[in-house]
């Protein structure tokens, strides 16, 4: 199973290397720039989706690696989860010029490699970092009747019971919003604290619930 999902995402990794499917090739190749596959490891329970490379990223071939992967690795640091652990990509692997926003044509053509990472790699939560990839994510996971703004439902778990595959989406603000606004990096750090309860191991999780029993039978006797 582990050596199929290893030979899917280098397969995906090699087309995307090769990718003309959107204009964006056009950039990537008039300013030498990279595709970002995405980066992580290839049993992660937590996925991470953005929206598109920026700059740096184009420049490196690696998902947030510039200002908002700063502001990602200190998030990924408060709850304790190594961002090796996890697996880091983007609805878009090529940067749209200017940093703008992903178009629909070019989410229609790019996210096919997306989909195929997840299958791939077949993670428990997945958290869009961004409205265009929750907007995706929750739609293709058949929760698109739930979908509000990002401002209503960041740091909200949503559980999708599809037949194969049990998912949990959790979407957070963009990390680069909050490189401008200081308090949107303290609402990411509460919202982040949501893995930290998710990543409990079961034997941390029977743990977790011995002690609260313990406590209400206590609470029963005073
Ligand atoms: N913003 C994104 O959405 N993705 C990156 O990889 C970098 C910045």
């Amino acid at each position: 199973m582990k050596k199929l999902g290893d030979e899917e995402l280098k397969n995906v990794k090699n087309e995307v290397l090769n990718c003309r499917k959107c204009s964006l090739y056009q950039d990537r190749i008039k300013n030498k720039f990279y595709p970002v596959v995405g980066e992580g490891s290839h049993q992660a329970k937590i996925m991470f989706v953005g929206e598109a490379p920026g700059l740096n990223e184009a420049k490196t071939g690696r998902p947030f690696c510039g200002m908002s992967g700063k502001i990602l690795d200190e998030l990924l640091e408060s709850v304790n989860i190594k961002r090796e652990d996890v697996y880091i990509t983007n609805i878009l692997k090529d940067r749209p010029p200017g940093n703008r926003d992903p178009q629909p044509e070019e989410i229609k053509a790019c996210t096919p490699y997306l989909e195929r990472q997840i299958d791939a790699i077949s993670p428990k939560i997945i958290c869009p970092l961004g409205r265009y990839s929750m907007k995706f994510l929750m739609e293709k996971f058949g929760l698109g009747n739930q979908i509000e703004g990002i401002s209503k439902i960041h740091g909200k778990s949503f559980k999708s019971d599809n037949l194969f595959q049990g998912v949990t989406i959790i979407p957070f603000y963009h990390p680069a919003v909050a490189t401008y606004n200081p308090n949107i990096k303290k609402v990411l750090e509460e919202d982040f604290k949501i893995l930290k309860t998710k990543e409990l191991s079961k034997e941390e999780k029977q743990e977790a619930e011995r002690r609260v029993e313990i406590m209400e039978e206590n609470d029963s006797f005073s």
